[in-house]
């Protein structure tokens, strides 16, 4: 049976579509048709043919509405949903905010990860995002990937499932305790199995599977290597790798100490370069790197907010964008952020990146010296940062079929209500700037792959108010676990 929707009326469509900027990068009073999961009619809404205004199945009057792509979220930790905000953490910086945690991270249970794996993505899901990736790594009482893979079928969000992995612990020179550590062997056959179970390569996979060994603090250079040899064995099938990298001064010490060599030389070195590769924060990232990350289109999940609240720093986003990195926003772990909301995301993307430009030191440019601040707020445009909440999201997880709006793409977007009090005296202006400028608001709609999974603010697949008392509820058991152990 074939499905249609059929988005009305649009006050404006932001379609991101570089690709063919001929087709219109912002649409006004526009329509779009979807026949199953992929867009196949866009375009201004008096040419729309009768013949699909009539047949379609479902129609949301988009009156007064901005359309953008689907959010993508590069990273992510939802499991610790389960942990946001928790005491004694509140104001670590990363090795001791890590230290604190594993622990209460060793009592998670399947039914934990899968809860609040919903609830991490009920966040996403309300904030206009349609894709997320996950970062699973710790694996304790029976816990499988499959438990967020099932969660996330439940909710209807597009996922990219990653095989999170780590293999040294505390008396082998490791940050974790030896307790939430695992066998290689175990990891990379593990890995195997779930890409083979489990990967979608084709054109609108809902799911797809990468491997990503935790950081070089808590894997061996052997199990990168062969994490690496593994995904790539799949050719042409786009399994992809992922890793956090360079993400404060004392990870940058750790690789110094350790490997004698900047993170972006250890990348290089195990074959963790490349454009099947995305590594997570890069806040670090020296020139150098910058530099191989250009030559070889690695990916970087640019986390802002969890980057504040950990004070790790300022990544040097304009940098990586102006030499052709692929750059791509993250919510990263709830309980570094704490926040999932990926409109909010991109705001301070856009407002990090103006306050790393003020910060550096004058510059002479075309024989005239400018302040630092004086460039400022050009670091970044509010087009710029929703650029790489949509289309650059995509380019990170190695998605051609998702990110901007176009025919044959994915019905993957989101819908923000322009009439509501955020939006007041802005979107009148700029609609599409507003929707960082102004506000972080909820979506009125959001469509995954033609599938309507908010409806007027409200999530249409999952009951979230007893979805929110058991994750609740099981917050407090595995802090409380933690307590008695
Ligand atoms: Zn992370």
């Amino acid at each position: 049976m074939t499905t249609s929707l059929l988005i009305q009326n649009a006050q404006c469509i932001a379609t991101f579509n570089h690709e063919d900027p001929a087709q219109g990068l912002e649409l006004k009073e526009a329509s779009l048709f979807i026949r199953d999961h992929r867009i196949e009619w866009i375009g201004p809404a008096a040419e729309l043919p009768t013949g699909l205004h009539d047949e379609a199945g479902d129609v949301i009057d988009a009156r007064g509405h901005l359309v953008t792509p689907g959010l993508v979220n590069t990273h992510h930790h939802m499991t610790q949903s389960l942990t946001r905000a928790i005491p004694g953490v509140q104001n670590a910086e990363l090795f001791g905010w890590l230290r604190g945690l594993y622990p209460i991270w060793a009592g998670l249970t399947p039914e934990m990860v899968q809860v609040s794996t919903q609830i991490a993505m009920a966040e996403l899901l309300m904030s206009g995002c349609t894709t997320s990736s996950d970062h699973l790594y710790i694996f304790p009482n029976g816990v499988r990937l499959e438990d967020s893979i099932e969660a996330a079928a439940e909710i209807g969000m597009r996922f990219t499932a990653t095989r999170g992995s780590m293999s040294v612990g505390q008396s082998a020179g490791g940050l974790p305790p030896d307790s939430v550590v695992e066998q290689e062997d175990t990891i990379l056959k593990d890995s195997q199995r779930l890409i083979e179970t489990w990967h979608g390569a084709q054109h609108g996979a809902m799911l797809q599977i990468a491997l990503a060994p935790c950081s070089p603090f808590s894997v061996s250079p052997a199990l990168m290597q062969q994490s690496a040899l593994l995904a790539r064995s799949f050719k042409g099938q786009g399994v992809r790798l992922h890793t956090h990298l360079a993400e404060n001064d004392h990870d940058i010490a750790y690789s110094r100490e350790k490997f004698n060599k900047t993170p972006a030389q250890y990348a290089q070195e195990l074959g963790w370069l490349g454009d099947d590769v995305w590594h997570a924060h890069c806040v670090k990232l020296d020139d150098e790197g910058i530099s191989l990350f250009a030559a070889s289109r690695t990916g970087v999940a640019h986390c802002p907010c969890s980057n504040m609240r950990l004070a790790s720093g300022i990544a040097p986003v304009r940098r990586l964008l102006d030499a052709g990195v692929p750059v791509g926003l993250g919510v990263d772990g709830s309980a570094s952020n704490d926040a999932a909301h990926m409109v909010n995301e991109a705001r301070q993307a856009l407002l990090l990146a103006r306050v790393g430009r003020a910060l550096q030191p004058p510059e002479v440019r075309h024989g005239q010296t400018f302040l630092g601040c004086d460039l400022g707020p050009a670091e970044m445009t509010a087009r710029d940062a929703l650029g790489m909440a949509t289309r650059g999201g995509a380019q990170v997880l190695g998605r051609k079929d998702i990110g901007h709006l176009a025919k044959g793409m994915c019905a993957d977007l989101a819908l923000f209500d322009l009439r509501t009090l955020n939006f007041a005296g802005g979107a009148v202006h700029d609609p599409v700037a507003s929707l960082l400028l102004c506000a972080s608001p909820q979506a009125a709609y959001t469509v995954v792959n033609g599938r309507i999974v908010v409806r007027q603010g409200q999530l249409t697949t999952v009951d979230l108010d007893p979805l929110i008392e058991r994750h609740n509820r099981l917050a407090l058991q595995l802090a409380e676990a933690a307590r008695n152990a």
